[in-house]
């Protein structure tokens, strides 16, 4: 089987992306992610740029570290400068890595007009960087910047740049297209002439996605012959992101049989990109490929129908071959399908006339500005109401919601509940900090002392949506409810022209769903 080296740089060009910032302890926890998984290489941060990163390489030395090699980057020494005395080339040995990468000019158009050197200084500065880095014992990998762009000003100068990074010892070369506009045609030509004209290369590739072929580039290199891909996970990365390693690797496995990780790794693909993302305090992209929640979620009822007689109907692979599932979703769009596999997943029993009833209903409901996708609790419970021998724990009889705002006392919220609970009637009142908070601590009140266990379920999420804007006030309001218990989250719905009565209808679905689970 072919392989491919992944090396990952999150914690560098990752950090570069807008919005992203990693304390240490942020990159050291994304380290052991990538470790487990069995990425090769992890560079961690560019030492001589600033303390945090320093800071890392030191304290990175502690961990166990079971497949990854840890990667300091840097540039080739300054202009007129020697590597031996050059703080950029003393901060990369501090870090002391096994591995640095050393990021040298190819196009010339970069030499002349942003270093400012002649064609030959820039040669010296890659040649003897990469030399003393070997002469001290390190793994040293080129990265030629630009390559692509200055492939096409000046081939000729851009293999020399190459050339004597190769001679002077550098293990490997990247080529880089670093401000990510170059073709996938051409990225592969220019990789099999580079072969064609240095034997025995040892070639990677670091891609940019800003015409959207960060993926697309990685890939074509490796046809191509590349055998080391850079990359970040998610994607993320200055300006449009770096090529998505999260999208590369199941690619090159899957589709192209190119091996990238060990044996039984990539099954943890869809974890390890939810938690760097939470590290990185971004939200999951639902619609990223192969990773996110919806990457397999079934919505038109056509698909589902289809689905359910045959999984590779409408999937493009086994989603749990990365670690991520299939979803069906229900909407107006859906058929008795949708339904059932839900009630599968749910493990009620439902028959197909109940199916049909519930699915009137929700046809019905998201025409007055229910949305039943992401709320998957809410369906449950319609299922379980239509069973005829279902019994709701709890009955509403009345609420009352009171909120002021008087002279000298600030803002006072309360809710009063009255409830029938298994045929005794509760009667309750709470305050709380605004209206929903007051009215699920009197149902609370009410339930606790008949249910225990809802003292552990917490509210994870409340969101708001205008349905109709243009109606201004009297525009449909739907609130979509989250709710934990432990590791345990499901979610449910409401809608009304009334933000409180929306409110109480996804609340009651979240507490009877809970407690019937
Ligand atoms: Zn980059």
């Amino acid at each position: 089987m072919q392989q491919v080296e992944v090396y990952d740089t999150t914690l560098r060009d990752g950090t570069q992306g807008e919005g992203i910032s990693l304390s240490v302890e942020d990159k050291l926890r994304i380290t052991r992610i990538l470790d487990d998984m069995g990425v090769a290489y992890i560079e961690g941060g560019w030492p001589g740029s600033n303390p945090k990163d320093a800071a890392y390489f030191q304290a990175v030395q502690d961990l166990d570290l079971q497949h990854a090699k840890i990667a300091a980057f840097g540039m080739t020494c300054r202009v007129g400068s020697q590597p031996d005395n050059d703080d950029n080339i003393k901060a990369l040995l501090d870090a002391r890595t096994p591995v640095v990468t050393v990021v040298g000019k190819t196009s010339i158009l970069h030499v002349e007009e942003v270093i400012r050197t002649t064609p030959q200084e820039n040669l010296r500065l890659i040649g003897d960087s990469v030399a003393y880095l070997k002469s001290q014992g390190k793994e040293v990998i080129y990265d030629a910047e630009h390559f692509f762009d200055g492939y096409k000003l000046d081939d000729e100068y851009a293999i020399t740049t190459v050339k004597v990074a190769l001679e002077r010892g550098a293990d490997m070369v990247v080529l880089c297209d670093t401000n990510g506009g170059a073709m996938y045609w051409e990225v592969e030509s220019f990789f099999r002439r580079v072969k064609e004209q240095l034997l025995d290369v040892r070639l990677g590739i670091h891609a940019h996605n800003d015409g959207e072929l960060g993926v697309a580039n990685s890939i074509a290199a490796v046809r191509a012959g590349a055998i080391h891909i850079q990359g970040t996970f998610n994607g993320y990365g200055e300006r449009c992101g770096n090529a998505n390693l999260v999208s590369i690797i199941p690619d090159l496995e899957l589709k192209l049989g190119v091996q990238c990780l060990p044996d039984g790794q990539l099954r943890k693909l869809t974890h390890a990109s939810r938690t760097i993302a939470e590290i990185a305090n971004q939200t999951p992209l639902n619609s990223q490929p192969f990773v996110g929640k919806s990457a397999f979620a079934h919505k038109g009822g056509i698909h589902v129908a289809a689905m359910r007689r045959c999984e590779e109907s409408y999937q493009h692979m086994d989603p749990t071959l990365v670690g991520n599932e299939t979803r069906y979703l229900v909407s107006d769009l859906s058929g008795r399908g949708n339904i059932l596999s839900l009630a599968e997943a749910f493990n009620l029993d439902t028959g197909d006339e109940v199916a049909r009833q519930v699915l009137d209903q929700i046809k019905a409901m998201e025409h007055e500005g229910y949305a039943f996708e992401g709320a998957e609790a809410s369906v449950a419970m319609m299922l379980r109401r239509c069973q005829p021998d279902y019994v709701a724990p709890f009955n509403l009889i009345d609420y009352m919601v009171l909120v002021e705002r008087r002279q000298g006392r600030g803002m006072v919220t309360e809710a009063t509940v009255k409830l029938d609970v298994n045929g005794q009637e509760f009667y309750t009142v709470a305050d709380g900090n605004g209206p929903v908070h007051a009215l699920d601590n009197a149902l609370r009140k009410a339930l606790i002392p008949v249910y225990p266990d809802l003292a552990d379920f917490h509210l994870a999420d409340y969101k708001v949506r205008i349905i109709d804007e243009a109606r201004a006030t009297a525009a449909t309001t739907r609130v979509l409810i989250d709710t934990r218990n432990g590791h345990r989250r499901w979610s449910t719905v409401g809608a009304s022209t009334n933000i409180i009565e929306a409110s109480w209808r996804a609340l009651q679905d979240s507490i009877e769903y809970g407690l019937l689970n």
